[in-house]
């Protein structure tokens, strides 16, 4: 089975919220799709260890929000590479209440939704939600995951539905967002108070691979 397959699928990158007890949580997906427009519904993939899908489960309740190509990608080192669990991911994140559920800003567009039905499989819950409102906010043209890949060289958070293992390549790899440095100045040059470009995180997170 040639694997490679799956990158010819198209995705977009999103951020899935819902509530934990009044406390706004959320993801980032990249598996979200419209199934139906009569009744308005859409259909999300998340992975059983991330927070929000309990918090989905728990609510019957997730919102959709867009990226577009301009998205500040340390709002997807943000909401994909930690946990609500233990993270505050709205701390510092502009977002608004909209359709009764925590949507970020500058965001393409979004969508509200309500649980209609859910199926599992052995890693994941695919949620289908009637969507209750939606909304476009931005005029930015939204993001493709292999928009991500090859333009902001980001990675895939290995929770995602199209994870898959890279092998060692030589590069410097963030430990945190598996983002593969390939900037002109030699890693090892870079200023001590550089950063992630994805995640923030400090240089010490690096790891030759
Ligand atoms: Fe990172």
């Amino acid at each position: 089975m040639n694997k490679s397959a799956f990158y010819a699928l198209s995705y977009g990158v999103y951020v899935c919220t819902s509530w934990d007890e009044g406390r706004p949580v959320g993801c980032i997906a990249n598996s979200a799709m419209q199934i139906t427009s009569s009744p308005a519904t859409i259909a999300v993939s998340l992975n059983h260890d991330n927070y929000t899908n309990a918090c989905v489960r728990a609510t019957g309740r997730f919102a959709i929000a867009v990226l577009g190509e301009h998205a500040d990608p340390k709002l997807i080192g943000k909401f994909g590479f930690s946990s609500s669990k233990d993270t505050d991911k709205f701390e510092g994140t502009p977002y608004a209440v909209r359709g009764k559920m925590p949507v970020i800003d500058g965001c393409v567009s979004w969508f509200s939704c309500k649980v209609v039905d859910t199926m599992e499989t052995g890693t994941h819950t695919v949620f289908l939600g009637e969507v209750l409102d939606c909304d476009v906010l931005l005029s930015d043209t939204p993001m493709t995951y292999a928009y991500y890949h090859k333009v902001l060289k980001g990675k895939t958070a290995a929770n995602a539905p199209t994870y898959q293992e890279e092998k060692g390549s030589g590069k410097y790899v963030c430990r945190i967002c598996k983002y593969e440095y390939d900037g002109k100045v030699p890693f090892e040059e870079l200023p001590d108070d550089w950063t992630c470009p994805i995640c923030g995180a400090p240089k010490s997170q690096f790891e030759k691979k």
